[in-house]
């Protein structure tokens, strides 16, 4: 039985609505020295060249657990609302991985105009991007894409849980009860996700922009550690990171959501 409770899924709205599809709105990548780079329409070398990025269903998938079944009912009852009638995963895993994965792809693509603006004495046969690098960034996305996916159904069912265990109707749970403090889903998507699709892009395209960063360097074979870069205002634990030097593939990533850490490549000493 599946019930619709909203014309459109909420969560299909929120990714719709901020994060248009092949928009130019995140073709903008801010490196260390401070600079924006504005990215142009990737174009990859090699067989990846005039693909679009595939879909996630042709990259290794996580299996997730199965939603456990809501006891049998009576004849008649009425079945309680389960997040599977508010949701449903394979699309919006599907609507996340459209979002992510070319952006993922781009960032990736800027990164290495970048580090070839820099370095114009390697040549293309050198330092090319390559299937290999192809395939972890789109990789990286799916793994974004299952754990973005989680959270949010956690969320909601954390949601429905109160709300049945106090035993409140359908438009309460939708609605909340504010003399109870209990926002219900109303509540989810207009305070506790205030913003969340703007922290997720954020977030997203930092994880993205880091992972390519790594690839790029080494791949320039120039680069085999990084220095850790953080904005004066930030707080600990990112503040104390702030000038250390890491070898590049124990870099650390991002510390949480919307960090704004980013990595300046130290060119080794010429042998
Ligand atoms: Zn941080």
């Amino acid at each position: 039985m599946r019930r619709r409770w909203h014309s459109r899924r909420p969560s299909s709205r929120l990714g719709r609505r901020t994060l248009p599809a092949g928009g130019a709105s995140c073709g903008a990548v801010r490196i260390p020295d401070g600079r924006s780079h504005v990215l142009g329409t990737p174009v990859l070398d090699g067989g990846a060249a005039a693909d679009a990025p595939r879909p996630l269903d042709a990259l290794e998938r996580p299996r997730l657990p199965a939603e456990p079944e809501a006891p049998p009912s009576r004849l008649g009852a009425v079945l309680p609302v389960k997040v599977d009638d508010l949701y449903d995963r394979e699309e919006e895993q599907g609507l996340l991985a459209r979002i992510l994965m070319p952006r993922y792809l781009r960032m990736l693509e800027a990164v290495q105009e970048l580090l070839q603006s820099v370095f114009p004495f390697l040549s293309q046969e050198d330092f090319r991007l390559d299937d290999e690098a192809t395939r972890k960034q789109l990789a990286l996305a799916a793994e974004q894409v299952v754990r973005i996916d989680q959270s949010t159904r956690d969320q909601l069912r954390d949601v429905l849980k109160v709300g049945q265990e106090r035993g409140y109707a359908d438009h309460e749970i939708a609605n909340g009860v504010p003399a109870d403090g209990y926002g219900g889903l109303r509540g989810l998507y207009l305070e506790t996700w205030r913003g969340r699709a703007e922290t997720i892009s954020r977030t997203e395209l930092a994880t993205a922009q880091l992972a390519a960063a790594k690839d790029r360097y080494r791949a320039t074979g120039l680069v085999s550690r990084i220095q850790i870069v953080e904005n004066e205002d930030t707080d600990e634990p990112c503040a104390s990171m702030n000038g250390k030097v890491f070898p590049v593939e124990q870099a650390p990533g991002l510390e949480h959501p919307n960090c704004r850490r980013g990595y300046i490549p130290l060119v080794d000493e010429a042998a």
